[in-house]
């Protein structure tokens, strides 16, 4: 088994940010692996570095040194043209604000992405309502985000997050912005995506929404920790 290869590689990944001749930090020597089919918690309190982490893993920005692999495709390294490329083809996104765009419907935001990868019409349309039944929302495809509660608008973000069927689901608190009743919805959506097949990665402060996931690791001061590490260092 040792030669399998990884969907989601990360080695000795280091960040800093830098603010003016100050230094900031803030990721430590990160090596996380995630297999085709995994669902992954990352876990950890407020500023401990999750969302930078996030952001490299969604090729959003580039660590200062380490190695990333999608797949075959090596990221640290790469022109901005070709992160954009592997971001938009393998990486689905859903952030703790949904970010929909707020003058058009969950139908056109859900279709949105089939638009840049080129989709031909009738198929955005079929795809994108797949996607809204999948969660549930095929009878309010044309509400405006405005028009819809808060977790029905997560649910329109999953639908968009899905509908170029990526290869890696990435979940921001996706339950941050909800109430615990609404936030369990998302997460037994999660639970299903998962069972189907979905290979998710989701950062969260919350232990009870982390414990959804098939594997938890913790990040603290911007140290990645596996369970049985985090649990010897600091008990449960
Ligand atoms: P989390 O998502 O776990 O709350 P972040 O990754 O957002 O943590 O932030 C980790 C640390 O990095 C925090 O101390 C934050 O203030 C700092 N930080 C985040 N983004 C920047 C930035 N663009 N410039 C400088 N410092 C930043
Ligand atoms: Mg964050």
């Amino acid at each position: 088994m040792e030669n399998k290869r990884h969907l989601l590689s990360l080695e000795g990944i280091q960040k800093t940010y830098v603010m003016g001749d100050v230094l900031f930090p803030v990721l430590h020597d990160i090596t996380l692996s995630v297999d085709t089919g995994e669902f992954v918690s990352i876990l950890g309190p407020s500023g401990s570095g999750k969302s930078t982490l996030m952001n490299i893993i969604g090729c959003l920005d580039v660590a200062d040194s380490g190695t990333y692999t999608i797949g075959r495709h090596n990221v640290v390294g790469l022109r901005e043209r070709d992160m954009a490329r592997i971001r938009n083809r393998d990486i689905g996104f859903v952030f703790q604000s949904f970010q929909l765009l707020p003058r058009i419907s969950a139908l056109e935001n859900v279709m949105l992405p089939l638009i840049y990868a080129k989709v031909p019409r009738a198929q955005r349309l079929a795809r994108a309502m797949a996607e809204l039944e999948r969660v549930g929302l095929a009878d309010k495809a044309h509400n405006l985000p405005r028009q819809l509660s808060g977790g029905q608008q997560q649910r329109v973000a999953i639908a968009r997050a899905l509908v170029t069927r990526p290869r890696i689901l990435l979940a921001d608190e996706p339950t941050g912005a909800l109430d615990r009743t609404t936030g369990a919805q998302i997460m037994d959506i999660f639970k299903s995506l998962h069972e189907e097949g979905s290979t998710i990665v989701m950062i969260t402060h919350d232990h009870k929404v982390a414990s959804c996931a098939s594997r938890i690791v913790y990040i603290l001061d911007g140290h990645l920790y596996s369970a049985e590490e985090y649990h010897a260092l600091y008990g449960e």
